[in-house]
């Protein structure tokens, strides 16, 4: 018996909740930000919608499909910015998602991973590029 087992089937169970109750799921009417794109390696598809009301994300959505990592990932994220700041946003790094999501991702699996944050950081750079 390993010590970490229970540890990684309470992260296991922790990540398919998030993938099949997803938080934020949806898109948002006329959003201040947001942008869509894939990982093509493994089929995953996100767009991410932003309300954003002086500088702070009032809300998020998010809509995708594919593996469980790359929905789980995406529905974490949108959980940890609501209310924060652009600025505080721009400086998450793929480090803090990988730490979030609580396992270890192999590099075959990153894209998935990192996805939802891709997307994220797309639609705040195109929404500043046009101010
Ligand atoms: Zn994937």
């Amino acid at each position: 018996m390993n010590d970490f087992s229970g540890m990684d089937a309470l992260y296991r169970d922790f990540i398919l909740d998030h993938y099949r109750n997803p938080r934020n799921a949806g898109t948002l009417e006329q959003p201040d930000a947001s942008f869509e794109d894939l990982n093509p390696l493994c089929g995953d598809k996100i767009r991410m919608d932003l309300r954003i009301r002086d500088g702070v994300v009032e809300d998020v959505k998010f809509k995708g499909r594919g593996c469980a990592i790359s929905q789980a990932s995406a529905s974490l994220l949108t959980e940890s910015i609501k209310g924060k700041r652009v600025a505080e946003i721009d400086a998450i790094g793929k480090e803090d998602v990988l730490e979030n999501l609580g396992i270890s991702i192999s590099a075959a699996r990153l894209k998935c991973a990192l996805l939802g944050l891709k997307v994220l950081k797309q639609a705040l750079a195109l929404k500043y590029a046009d101010d």
